[in-house]
Order: C-alpha cells, then structure tokens, then sequence
C-alpha cells in the first residue's frame, strides 16, 4: 500500500479520469445532507473530495465523523466540475475527487484557533506552532526561506568557497553583547560562551590557508528581542583571504542577487550604492537609512550665524528637515515628544498650512533665514539645533519617525545600501576610554594605521554594513593581519599586555605565524528572509521562535533546574525560582 501517488494541489483537468490515492488534512468538512464535501490539504495545495454515499457508503460513513485538520487517505477518481461548480480562485477549481474510499489516519481534539482565522494572538501561534505552521504563509516562509538558502550554497560554492563548521561552545567573542553561557561538568566553576559569532575562528581559518570560508552558522547573543532580533540566529558568514574591500562586497551582492532570482522577485541593481558613514549620518542621521525616500537633512547652520534667535545662533549645529505636511498643533506637540525622547530640549517649527506659516519663532527670524527655510504650501519645517551628535540623532529619529507615519516609502521599492568607512573606536562611556565602533579585528583605513594610538578619535575603519530599507542585514570589515596592530588596538581600549594574552593569546599568536590578508562579512540571515519574505519580522521566517519576554511559549523553556543538577555543575542559583 502507498499512502499517497499523487498531491492534492498538482491536480488539473488534464488529470479527469485517473484514479489517485491522495493524503492529507481536511481543510474543511461540509455537509449537504447526504453529500459531503472535504478540502483535503497537503503542502501543495487543495483539492474537493465529494464522498456520496450512492457511489460508497463505507466512505460516507467514515466521512460522517470528520473534522477540520484529521488526516484522511482517500482514494477515487478525478471528474470535472459541474460548470457552475467550478471555483476560479483555485488551482484544483475546475476538478473534485470522487471518493471510493475513505480513511480517518489520525484524529484532532478541537483546536485553539482556526487556520484561516486572521489576527491570531501571536503567542497563541507560536504555543500550537505546528498548527500555524500548516497555514499557507508559514508554509510559503519556510519554503522560501528554504529556497533563498539553497541559492545562496549555490553560489558560495560556485565561487570557491569552502563551508567549515566552526564550534559553538567557547570562549566569548566580543561582538557587543552578553555571552550565554554553558557550565562544564568536568571543570566545576567553569563556562562556555555560546558564540556570538565564529568571529576569530574564521580568521583563524584564513591564516589555516583555507582561502574562502563560508557557513550558515548559528549565533548567539543575550539581548532584549525585537522585531529584527532573537537570542539565536543564523549568519551567511564569510571570510576570504587576499581581497580588498570590493571583493567582499561582490560577493554578498551576487548573493542577494542569486536570492532574489530563485525566490522569484526581480533582483535589484547591483552594484549597490556605497556612501559614506560621515555621509549618511549627517544627510540622513542614521548609519542605517531607508532609502525609499528622501527628506534628507538640511543644514543652516551657516544662515543662522548671527540670527536674532539665540537658540540658533548660539547652537553649534542647526539643522532641518522639510516634512511633506502642515501638520497640526496636536501633531507637533507629538513630534516635539519624540524629539526630547532623541535628546532635544524642544523642536522649533515654521508650518505652511496654505494660508499662512505659523510659528512662536516667526517673529525671532531674519528675513536671510525666512528667505532660506520659508516653507511650500503643505509643508513643515522641523529644526534641530544643538551639538553635532544630538542634532543627527534627533533629526534622524524624527526621519525615520516620519517616514512611516506618513507612508513616505514607496512600498515596491527596494533600497539595498553599503554604508562605509565607519571610525575605528568611539568614546566608552563608562571607563572613559575608548571602545571598538564594530569588534576590535578591524583594521584601519591604510595610510591611517601610524594614527591608532596618536588619535583613536580620528582614525577611520575598513567597515562596511550593508543596510536594506533600513534594516541592517550584516556587517564586516578588512582585518588587521598583523599582531603588533592587533595590540596597539587593544592598547587603545585599556587592555594592557596580560590582558591581552589571557583573552587573545591564541589570535595574537596565529598572526604572529604567518597570517594573509583578509575580510569578511556577516548577513544576519533570518533578517534578509523575513525582508525577502515581506514579513514584519524575523519570527515569521524562524519555525520555533521565541516571544519578546525571552520563552518559548511551545515547550515552555526555560525552566529552572533541580538543584541536584546545578550542583554537579558547581552552580548554586541565587534567584527566585518562578512559580510554575
Ligand atoms: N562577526 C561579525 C558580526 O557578527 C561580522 C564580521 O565582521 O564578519 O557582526
């Protein structure tokens, strides 16, 4: 017997006479009295099974008891459809099964939701995932997912590179966040970090001659969930020896674009365009802009010199963006909150409702500067005015603010970005000294490296991003391939020698023993699959995500541990236990 020999969604009207055996789930039962009608579902698609108990009773019989999500076998012949019984909207439409026999495989209590229910309580789906993974959108991200992937292998190994499995358990890998650990039994009062990425592995591998490595691999790091953020994730992880800058990005751009292609979706232009950190920041006040539409920054700092309102005259920088609105005193007072919540004191404005502009600071201006910012019928001119740093973040919050509050992005557009030459380190807030901009093996711009030690401040990095309708979807970078500007690195960031060997004696030594040049990247996978996708977030792409508090609603994890067993690990809890 085979439980199957054809699938419910491949079957046409070419296919109106054959006898099929077909397995699935029983989308939906309905009884007209006598007849009953079953949607019977598989990966493919559906199909009507008609059971009638003047062609078989036994399978009417069966068919009686049948609720939506059994698995059923079912065995009859394919037959057109009355003309008026024919359902365009299908691709099965213009056929059914008439059913000789019929089998119940497997029953299903009642379930929690229905799968064509809309606005399912995302906990709720994720409890019962293997339910919602049965609906056509989990079907179709996990599919595409599977299909963007298998392209992305085609083409890292169409072009030489070799997939090294590097371990998950070891020693922290700074890349920014809290390590999760791992006990070890045999060494009581010892950890693992998870890797928060293969990081120093794969350039361990560069200097082990492997010349082009690549892996899917996982990562791990402790931070808050978000729409674009789990504790476990996938990279597209990359490391080749003897390239430049370009090499590295060609090779994440031929991806995307390979992607693209097998997914069914037009490719973008390549290449992307590369613009730098410098650039971006003060045109659009993020690293990470959305480039589906415009409302750049504009700068007045140069008009406002001398301008009777000592707000802008006295503010280092004074800058502006002109929103596409005349909004109301209600919309501004909201505008004016998110400014505060960036770091503003206030938002100065001039409105243009048609009428007239209005503003508190119309009467404070010159005519030079209501000259240079007066704004269009319909618009809104929002300032910022203070120190260089405040003025970007502001402005850049009210962009990206604006951005999807009045729907600025063209929603077929796709904004594919290289954001460039980032500086090396910045201010460390809490030691005061200086800390790494994206982890500490990067390496400077050449020319600058005489500078790392003289002026950190000054120094830019060979880090690139690659950013996607503003979402950053990876980082990388050129490395530093020699030992003795390894440590001057560490030296920057107050790690003295001891230090330094204690953390990274094993990297420091491999560079001392012959190490090539070489870069890499990372494309946080899960991200560019929900993007490709088009879902909001990355635990629509993820089979078994977890929520946002950090749980798997699914298995209940996690869950704290005897004490028997944390004391063979040399652990005693200091926490609450939660009640369970
Ligand atoms: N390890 C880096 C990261 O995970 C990527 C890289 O520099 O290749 O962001």
């Amino acid at each position: 017997m085979s439980w199957r020999d054809a699938m419910c969604g491949d079957l046409r009207a070419a296919d109106v006479g054959r006898r099929v055996t077909l397995s699935g789930w029983a989308d939906t039962r309905r009884d007209h009295g006598g007849l009953v009608f079953v949607d019977l579902r598989d990966h493919t698609g559906k199909i009507q099974l008609v059971v009638n108990p003047e062609r078989s009773p036994s399978a009417a019989d069966e068919a009686h008891d049948v609720r939506n999500e059994f698995v059923l076998q079912a065995e009859g012949e394919v037959v057109a459809r009355a003309p008026e019984a024919v359902n365009p909207n299908l691709p099965t439409g213009g056929i059914e099964v008439h059913v000789d026999t019929l089998r119940v495989l497997s029953r299903s209590t009642p379930l929690p939701f229905q799968l064509d229910e809309e606005n399912v309580d995302e906990n709720l789906r994720l409890r019962y995932r293997w339910l919602d993974m049965r609906t056509p959108r989990m079907q179709r991200n996990l599919r595409l997912s599977h299909t963007a992937v298998a392209a992305i292998r085609r083409t890292m190994d169409e072009l030489g590179f070799v997939d090294v499995w590097t371990p998950s358990m070891t020693k922290g890998t700074p890349e920014g966040a809290r390590d999760f650990l791992v006990p070890v039994r045999l060494q009581p009062g010892t950890f693992y970090a998870l890797a928060q990425s293969p990081q120093l592995f794969k350039q361990l591998c560069m200097v082990g001659g492997v010349d082009r490595y690549y892996q899917i691999a996982m990562c791990w790091r402790d931070e808050d969930l978000r729409a674009d953020r789990q504790f476990e994730f996938r990279q597209l992880d990359i490391e080749m020896a003897f390239v430049e800058r370009e090499d590295v990005l060609d090779v994440l751009e031929r991806c995307v674009v390979a992607s693209f292609a097998a997914v069914g979706r037009k490719p973008p232009f390549v290449p992307f365009p590369r613009l730098q950190y410098a650039d971006v920041m003060r045109r659009y006040g993020s690293d990470k802009p959305d480039l589906r539409f415009g409302l750049e920054i504009q700068d007045a700092t140069e008009v406002t010199r001398g301008s009777p309102f000592g707000v802008f005259a006295n503010a280092p920088v004074v800058r502006y963006l002109v929103a596409p609105r005349a909004f109301s005193r209600a919309e501004l007072a909201r505008l004016e909150e998110i400014a505060k919540e960036w770091g503003a004191k206030g938002l100065a404005y001039l409105v243009n409702d048609g009428d007239e502009v209005r503003s508190p600071i119309l009467k404070f201006l010159s005519p030079e500067e209501l000259i240079a910012f007066g704004p269009d019928r319909g618009t809104t001119v929002l300032f910022a005015a203070a120190d260089e740093g405040t003025v970007t973040r502001v402005l850049g919050g009210l962009r990206a603010h604006l951005g999807r509050e009045l729907e600025l992005a063209d929603p077929d557009a796709q904004a594919f970005l290289w954001t460039l030459d980032f500086p090396l380190f910045e201010h460390h807030v809490e030691s005061e000294g200086w800390t790494f901009v994206h982890h500490p093996f990067t390496a400077p711009l050449t020319g600058s490296e005489h500078r790392i030690e003289s002026d950190p401040a000054g120094v830019v990095g060979q880090h690139y991003d690659l950013i996607w309708n503003g979402w950053e979807l990876g980082s990388g970078s050129i490395r530093i391939h020699s030992a003795e500007m390894q440590q001057a690195v560490f030296r920057v960031m107050g790690m003295g020698e001891e230090e330094q060997r204690a953390k990274f004696g094993f990297l420091l030594e491999a560079l001392e023993m012959g190490a090539p040049p070489h870069g890499g990247f990372a494309l946080g996978l899960d991200r560019f699959l929900a993007l490709l996708a088009g879902e909001p977030d990355i635990r629509q792409v993820i089979a078994f995500p977890k929520v946002a508090s950090g749980s798997d609603p699914l298995t209940g994890a996690p869950t704290p541990m005897p004490d028997s067993v944390l004391r063979e690990l040399g652990i005693r809890s200091i926490a609450d236990a939660p009640e369970t």
